[in-house]
């Protein structure tokens, strides 16, 4: 079911394999190649769960780290080191994950395009409480897809970045609410709802409210399982686009335990399999 839309299909595609501070990596790819977004999760679960949506180990060609963060680079190494797969990371994410020795590192710089596996790939610098951490715009030189999480405030530049994509996978962390009256310490809550923390729901909501017609599917990343619930934040996210006339854009949420459909991205529409 899955196989046709990555292998036959020259068509952007997009499956997240795990969202959350248990480990993030998500699969972009085209054509049969494609890179991964992080790579926090064990070699055995991104295995797994790439086997679990038809996506062969030989479609992964390169990873791109967001950020020094155990849970986006815990894998990074072994897989690299595996698979002789390039790594693509800023000079401040290779120094604070300990990579700068990998022999496959590619050094890259927010702000500059690049190119890999045959998509085109646009770091964009992200205020979070690491060395330069960067969210990724990914393109086949026809649609876009953003993977943005561990943000923490909204930023113009962000805006504007995934204002040019079809299908946005955007943090939602935390609900403020059960932030404050959630278990943990003082200091913990106040770094997670710092500006260079993680990005609430109403701030999620605020990025969303600056994006424009191109969006077409909001994929709700990296909830906290302490401080937040699926189920309010989609809410909450579906309130706001009615709100905003906007109830053609589809929404989705992101689990920590299983990968998400492959999405696919075609003329700027955002497909799922077995629907239109
Ligand atoms: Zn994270
Ligand atoms: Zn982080």
């Amino acid at each position: 079911m899955d196989l046709p839309l990555d292998s036959a299909s020259g068509d952007l595609v997009l499956c997240n394999l795990g969202s959350g501070s248990r480990g993030n990596a998500t699969y972009v790819g085209r054509g049969g190649r494609g890179l991964l977004v992080d790579a926090g999760l064990t070699v055995r679960q991104i295995r797994l769960r790439l086997a679990a949506r038809g996506i062969p180990d030989g479609a992964v060609q390169g990873i791109l780290l967001t950020h020094e963060h155990g849970d986006h680079v815990h894998a990074a190494r072994r897989l690299a080191d595996r698979w002789g797969l390039p790594v693509y990371a800023t000079a401040g994410t290779a120094a604070g994950a300990g990579i700068r020795d990998l022999p496959t590192l590619r050094e890259i710089r927010a702000g500059e395009p690049f190119t890999a596996a045959g998509l085109t790939v646009e770091p964009v610098s992200i205020p979070h409480d690491t060395q330069d951490p960067v969210a990724y715009v990914v393109g086949d030189g026809r649609d876009r897809a953003a993977v943005a999480t561990d943000i923490g405030e909204p930023t113009g530049l962000l805006v504007e970045k995934l204002a040019a994509c079809a299908l946005v996978m955007l943090e939602f962390n935390h609900d403020p609410v059960m932030l404050a009256e959630g278990p943990y310490p003082a200091f913990v809550k106040r770094r997670v709802r710092g500006p260079l923390g993680h990005l609430s729901n109403p701030q999620a909501l605020e990025v969303l409210e600056g994006l424009g017609p191109t969006l077409r599917r909001v994929l709700l990343a990296h909830l906290s399982q302490h401080n937040n619930r699926p189920a309010l934040a989609l809410s909450e996210a579906r309130t706001r686009m009615l709100a905003l006339g906007r109830e053609d854009v589809a929404l989705g949420v992101l689990g920590q335990y299983e990968a998400s459909p492959v999405y696919r991205v075609a003329d700027g529409e955002v497909h799922e399999p077995g629907r239109t």
